[in-house]
């Protein structure tokens, strides 16, 4: 047995429906803009250009029902309602066409975000990890198992604050689907079980306040309810 010189750290996880036993989460891959509404509302060409990513620290998960902190050194905090995808086979260079034989099952997240933080460092040329990769910024419903779930390639995605809609489009709108996503990420960096992918929000987003009820779900694949603390 390997002896370490402090604790080491617990195994962020999920919960996952119809079973208590939950689902390790190794590292969170996020799509940027992969739905061109969003794309456009962000200031920037929804042409399909390749795929880009960016990573949250897996202990940034959050389970249903969360109270999130309203967090630090922002004053613009916004939700990105999204269809998060977790493997439970890893592997380089996946093809396309065999990619969703590495699906454990899909779930409902929000990319919780710092959009102040993120647009200034875009517009710097640096790194976006201050503005997405912070505690907290990954609440995830429970991961539905492949069996229950299906693969989705259609369907509602929404998003309310405090009932009212603010995301409200079609998992058909995807620019990216999830097969490529799989490929694209998997010809960078070998996926290993555990691994999620947030597959990118569609439009819609904006900010939340502490004292707001966030609410959201997909299709076919669950709800998720947040409050702001
Ligand atoms: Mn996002």
């Amino acid at each position: 047995m390997t002896a370490y010189v402090i604790a080491p750290p617990d195994v962020a996880s999920l919960a996952v429906a119809g079973t208590s036993s939950r689902f390790p989460v190794r590292r969170i891959f996020c799509v940027g803009r992969n739905y061109a509404a969003h794309a456009r509302e962000m200031g920037r060409d929804p042409d399909r250009e390749p795929p880009f990513f960016f990573m949250k620290p897996a202990d940034a998960v959050m389970d249903n029902g969360a109270a999130i902190p309203y967090p630090p050194e922002t004053r613009n905090f916004h939700y990105e309602i999204e269809l998060v995808v977790a493997l439970s086979r890893g592997g380089a260079d996946i093809a396309p066409e065999h990619a969703l034989e590495h699906v454990f099952g899909y779930g409902v997240g929000i990319d919780l975000t710092r959009r102040d933080l993120q647009l200034a460092a875009r517009d710097l040329g640096r790194p976006w990890d201050w503005g997405k990769g912070f505690d907290h910024s990954a609440p995830i419903a429970p991961l539905l198992p492949l069996a229950l779930s299906g693969h989705p390639a259609s369907g509602r995605i929404w998003l309310a604050v405090n009932g009212v809609i603010k995301q409200d489009a079609d998992l058909a709108e995807l620019i990216w689907n999830v097969p490529e996503v799989i490929a694209t990420v998997s010809r960078s960096m070998r996926l290993a079980p555990g691994d999620i992918i947030m597959t990118g929000t569609p439009a819609g987003v904006g900010p939340i306040q502490r004292g707001d009820h966030v609410t959201g779900g997909i299709d076919g694949i669950g709800e998720i309810n947040i409050s702001v603390v």
